[in-house]
């Protein structure tokens, strides 16, 4: 969702680590206006109005204009949004760690839990092998082939490149934490990252936005987004980090998109993203984060932050 920028002084609060979040009671959040990009086809919904309620987006309607809107209900927040628019050091990368009836094992178990398993994996014999036992989701698999690609693809098997993380490992101080070889296999990794991204997406993989960054890495999340515009269109970049997870976690009909029934979970944005998906790793285009219908995060003046989170 995109917004015209009415700036306030930012509210910024830290995760905290073992304090729970104190939550206020719920109150209906309204986005008038509010321009919505829809992953599944890159369509811009213009002149849009969406209402929250318990955690839930109850309400969304499509306006032609919203000259004289009166809503102003007790408990309503409206805000105008009428912008342009949201490593182990002893193994060798292609040796398989588990057996097949350790795998199996740990297929058939979690699909006792009406769950699938994903896996970490970088060479085409470590993807092969895992698919062969029913892995659903590989993790990296930076070394990806055509062929391989193909294979996911008949069998629905979900990719999630994360190829920050190995940028991030190869910068300091993150690349003192490494010897000698796990630098050698790093740079490795990452210099044929972006050709699997474009063999996956030539090929249909359908391609997932991973976490995948560990210790203080984290704060380069953002560069994912960077990362993968050097290969795929702006719509792919976005579909991956919204509908695509929402389908792997099996969860498309409540989370990855602005829509009624579905969580209230989204953020606002200066800029379109489908013009230039970087904008997504420059938090100055950054306008609010909603995370169940409580705004996390603001630096707009119609929508002071909701959630009180003792800072870091
Ligand atoms: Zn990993």
């Amino acid at each position: 969702m995109t917004a015209t920028k009415k700036m306030a002084p930012p509210q910024s609060y830290g995760v905290a680590g073992d304090k729970p979040w104190i939550l206020p009671p719920h109150k209906p959040i309204q986005f008038i206006n509010a321009n919505l990009i829809d992953p599944v086809d890159g369509k811009v919904i213009e002149h849009a109005r969406v209402t929250a309620v318990g955690g839930r987006i109850t309400r969304l309607t499509a306006r032609t204009s919203v000259e004289g809107d009166k809503s102003d209900e007790e408990n309503t927040a409206v805000v105008d949004l009428k912008g342009k628019y949201m490593s182990s050091r002893l193994n060798n990368l292609a040796h398989p760690q588990f057996l097949d009836e350790e795998l199996q094992a740990m297929v058939r178990t979690a699909a006792s839990f009406d769950t699938d398993v994903t896996a970490h994996a970088y060479t085409v014999r470590a993807m092969r092998h895992i698919i062969d036992n029913g892995v659903l989701g590989i993790e990296h698999g930076n070394f990806l082939d055509r062929e391989l690609a193909e294979l996911m693809v008949e069998k629905g098997i979900f990719l999630t490149l994360t190829l920050v993380t190995h940028d991030a490992m190869s910068i300091p101080p993150y690349n003192q934490f490494q010897d000698e070889d796990c630098a050698k296999k790093n740079a490795a990794i990452l210099g044929s990252g972006l050709n699997a991204l474009k063999i996956a997406h030539e090929a249909g993989v359908t391609m997932c936005f991973g976490s995948d960054l560990i210790a203080g890495m984290h704060q380069f999340q953002r560069k994912e987004f960077t990362i993968r515009s050097q290969v795929l269109p702006a719509l792919g970049v976005l579909q991956s980090a919204t509908v695509n997870c929402a389908k792997m976690l099996r969860r498309e009909e409540e989370i990855g998109q602005v829509k009624e029934g579905f969580l209230a979970d989204f953020i606002v944005l200066e800029k379109n993203p489908l013009e230039d998906i970087r904008v997504l790793d420059d938090n100055q285009n950054l306008l609010a984060v909603v995370k169940a219908e409580h705004i996390a995060f603001s630096s707009l003046e119609a929508l002071p932050v909701s959630i009180e989170r003792k800072p870091w």
